[in-house]
């Protein structure tokens, strides 16, 4: 039982609003080879500008669970809220941004023109689409290059351009499935950074898949390890590193120790099959 005391000093604590919750989320696939149980009693919360890494091999849930929120896919069994709604409800209300590994942008299109999609269909006038282009591609340091097409950018800046394109329309949450991941090591280095400094700046919540360790602990707040064959959660860490992150902190003992929890988990979930 609490103390009188604790009890008060828990009280003071700032509670961080729950941005999403799962609760004995469980989703299964049916597959031609019988059923596949992608999700097995996920629980999990995220809060208001957290920066949440799922991390796990292939086929553990990753896309499947970031799906979920997203309202691409139906969850078998559990509650998941998204802004203390059901996530169909908030995909309507435009909470959040999907960024995937490859950058999906039209190559018919300009930079500006493809970030400027979304709000043409979202009914968006012309100067507010206008206005909200630059500010995006100020954000992801990409002002300049509105009128230049995919081709004309390098991998790391198209990704950067996806990047602005799910920001352009204010969504709170960003969903990010292993968006650098078929970027080389310098180039990933960098955009860790941008992106680091752009979610302090503006104050998102991300859900990031990645399949590296050392760009995970860099980036969280909160590292979630899964593992596959049920897919499921078999870790989570709360990160102790600062908001403030120059890449040098990998070098850390802090950074290592975590780092090391990560590697644990993942062995620990492997099947070996
Ligand atoms: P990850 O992103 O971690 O690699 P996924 O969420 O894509 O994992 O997949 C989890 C499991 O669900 C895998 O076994 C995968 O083959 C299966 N799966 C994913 N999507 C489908 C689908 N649409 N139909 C059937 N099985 C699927
Ligand atoms: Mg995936």
């Amino acid at each position: 039982m609490m103390t009188e005391q604790a009890a008060a000093s828990a009280a003071s604590v700032p509670q961080t609003p729950t941005v999403i919750s799962a609760q004995g989320l469980n989703l299964v696939y049916e597959t031609s080879d019988g059923p596949v149980q992608a999700l097995k009693d996920v629980d999990l919360k995220i809060g208001k500008g957290d920066f949440v890494s799922f991390i796990g091999p292939s086929g553990c849930g990753k896309t499947t669970f970031l799906r979920v929120m997203a309202d691409l896919e139906t969850p078998t069994s559990g509650t998941v809220l998204v802004n203390g709604v059901p996530p169909e409800v908030a995909r309507k209300a435009r909470a959040y941004g999907y960024v995937f590994q490859a950058a999906g942008l039209y190559p018919w299109r300009t930079i500006g023109g493809n970030i400027r999609l979304p709000l043409e269909i979202m009914g968006y006038s012309k100067p507010e689409q206008a206005e909200r282009v630059q500010r995006v591609l100020e954000l992801v340091e990409l002002a300049g290059f509105e009128k230049k097409y995919p081709w004309q950018l390098s991998g790391g800046m198209q990704q950067r351009a996806s990047i602005a394109r799910a920001l352009a329309f204010d969504a709170d949450i960003l969903l990010m499935d292993e968006p650098f991941g078929a970027l080389d090591e310098i180039v990933r280095d960098h955009l860790n950074e941008q992106l680091l400094a752009l979610w302090a700046r503006t104050e998102k919540t991300i859900c990031f898949v990645t399949h590296s360790i050392p760009e995970a602990v860099y980036l969280s707040t909160k590292i979630v390890v899964m593992s596959p064959r049920p897919g499921r959660i078999t870790d989570v860490i709360e990160s102790p590193l600062p908001k403030e992150r120059p890449l040098e902190i990998r070098d850390s003992p802090e950074f290592l120790e975590i780092a090391h929890r990560v590697r644990e988990g993942l062995r620990a979930g492997h099947a070996y099959d």
